[in-house]
């Protein structure tokens, strides 16, 4: 067979020639929609790659973006990794201090930005060392001296003239949200971007098809959208992009005006969609069926179910910053079509099965856990979209097994049909008397609670059991209820000694930029609580 690079600017090609007339649709700041066609989308982003290198741009130097979801962030996705860039997008939800970290650490000689975070680049701009800042002008106010105007560069390109790329170049570049730490940069290449493209069209990951609405709520600066911008574009679909306005109203709109078909976000979002519709049922007529893609943290069984009723269908997976990001996907095998209605709802609450070429493993001091559904283990993967290292980080090597497997840090169990369960993060298990208790599965059995909306479980010390259990639940608006009756409401879906000894009531749960429980900061605030029962 012939030799053919497997790169980003055949996606680009592709879609601007086989697919002109495909609509891309954005959600300006002031709530105007902006539209162009592939074609424009097409000649743009060349431009832009175009511009870019007249600028100096050279082969694998880094292109920063601080941008919301629009027109201009999906020609930056192609447009800098076309001209031989590395697309690097910044997080803004993150702390300023942390920003700057991470555009200093990556080496970002460029940035992109919409003018309406402009206040934001104002914090850390001293530190960061970008040698030219390049404004779109969303909102149309001028674009401040000592920057580059968007509009313009792309408006007085050159013909872009696509160096030779090779698959292995890198492409873009993302840091992990720092959950768990410092956040940590992981290099894509080309290659790793086009795969993944194919795998998450498949009809058992996304299914995505040229038919398709496809609306990502998940920020272009979480890990590529989860790749959605650029298997959308492989397959030609239409792009709906909500800009700066997440509310769940304004989702909702755009999903009706737009006949969104497929989109992706984090729980947090669909908590707030479900008490949307649960308040005003018939106000959206939105496509039956339409695929919500959730992952980022795990999404309770009763938040799956209430979708159901509203004949909207949640696609569980699960995927990290350095599995880019898409791993596993959950989805109905054919011999489990005829299981009954709770146990297809319990399988589908797990994380899915894993995409070709993604392989799993639950790893536990004595060599693999078998797939029977109950032995856990460290979670390790391998595939041509696990990352091999960080970017400039050699200390952590750590994290990659001898034989070549990547530790994810998540324990889990895989079941003997492949769906893999995440039972908690490492460091967020609850060890008892010697015995692992699950918080994530207290936590989703907990918000099946009517009252309850939002709960995080957490490990106090005591003195007997080593640590046990904390919950820590938001209640619904107007509702009251004690621990008894929650711990009651537990008993009989789990072993005793698997039930918190107490629950403190709070009005939030501190969330990270990613939508994560901030399970170190509750860890902090909580540290003092003794458990009632020592
Ligand atoms: P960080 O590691 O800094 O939090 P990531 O965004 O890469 O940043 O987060 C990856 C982690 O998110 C996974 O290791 C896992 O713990 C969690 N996660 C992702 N998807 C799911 C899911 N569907 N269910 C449970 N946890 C998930």
């Amino acid at each position: 067979m012939m030799k053919f690079p497997l790169t980003l600017d055949h996606l680009l090609d592709r879609g601007g020639r086989l697919f002109p007339d495909s609509e891309i649709v954005s959600r300006l700041p002031d709530k105007s929609v902006h539209r162009e066609r592939y074609s424009d989308f097409h000649r743009r982003a060349c431009a832009l790659g175009s511009s870019l290198r007249r600028l100096g741009l050279k082969r694998g130097e880094r292109v920063a973006t601080l941008m919301w979801n629009h027109y201009a962030h999906l020609e930056a996705y192609f447009g800098v990794p076309c001209a031989g860039g590395v697309l690097h997008t910044l997080n803004l939800r993150l702390h300023p201090d942390d920003i700057a970290y991470i555009a200093q650490h990556a080496g970002d000689r460029f940035l992109i930005i919409d003018d309406v975070l402009l206040p934001l680049l104002e914090k850390f701009r001293d530190r960061a060392g970008f040698e030219k800042v390049i404004v779109v002008p969303l909102t149309g106010a001028p674009v401040p001296r000592g920057c580059d105007d968007y509009e313009k560069l792309v408006a007085t390109a050159r013909p872009l003239r696509i160096p030779p790329l090779r698959e292995e170049d890198p492409a873009g570049m993302c840091y992990t949200s720092g959950t768990t730490g410092r956040p940590k940069g992981v290099v894509y290449s080309h290659r790793a971007l086009v795969l993944h493209s194919f795998a998450a069209a498949l009809p058992d990951v996304m299914g995505l098809a040229n038919a398709d609405s496809v609306c990502p709520v998940v920020p272009m600066f979480h890990v590529n959208a989860w790749g959605i911008p650029f298997a959308a574009v492989m397959v030609g679909a239409k792009l709906v992009f909500p800009g700066p306005h997440l509310d769940a109203v304004s989702l909702l709109d755009l999903y009706r005006s737009e006949g969104v078909t497929l989109t992706a976000g984090v729980p947090t979002i669909w908590m707030g969609i479900l008490q949307a519709l649960e308040a005003e049922p018939g106000r959206w007529q939105l496509t039956h069926g339409m695929r919500m893609v959730v992952g980022g943290a795990a999404v309770p069984e009763s938040m799956i179910r209430a979708f159901d009723r509203f004949g909207l269908r949640v696609l569980h997976g699960w995927g990290m910053t350095e599995t880019t990001p898409v791993g596993t996907v959950n989805y109905l095998k054919r011999d489990v079509t005829t299981a009954g209605e709770d146990e297809r709802y319990a399988l589908r609450a797990k994380q899915g099965v894993p995409l070709p070429f993604f392989e799993v493993r639950a790893m536990t001091e004595r060599g693999p856990a078998p797939w029977d559904g109950n032995s856990m283990g460290e979670l390790q993967v391998r595939g041509p979209w696990v990352a091999a290292a960080y970017h400039g980080l050699d200390a952590e090597q750590d994290k990659w097994t001898e034989d070549g497997w990547f530790r994810t840090g998540d324990v889990v169990t895989i079941d003997a049909r492949g769906y893999v369960k995440i039972t908690d993060r490492i460091k967020d298990l609850v060890k008892s008397g010697g015995e692992w208790i699950s918080s994530v599965d207290l936590e989703n059995a907990l918000v099946g609670h009517p009252k309850v909306s939002e709960a995080a479980v957490i490990a106090v010390p005591h003195a007997k059991w080593g640590e046990r259990p904390l919950a820590i639940v938001v209640l619904k608006a107007g509702n009251a209820a004690t621990a008894d009756e929650l711990r009651e409401y537990l008993a009989p879906r789990f072993p005793n000694f698997w039930l918190p000894d107490d629950v403190a009531f709070v009005s939030e749960i501190p969330r990270s930029s990613t939508g994560k429980m901030m399970k170190a900061v509750l860890r902090e605030q909580f540290k003092d609580c003794k458990s009632r029962n020592q």
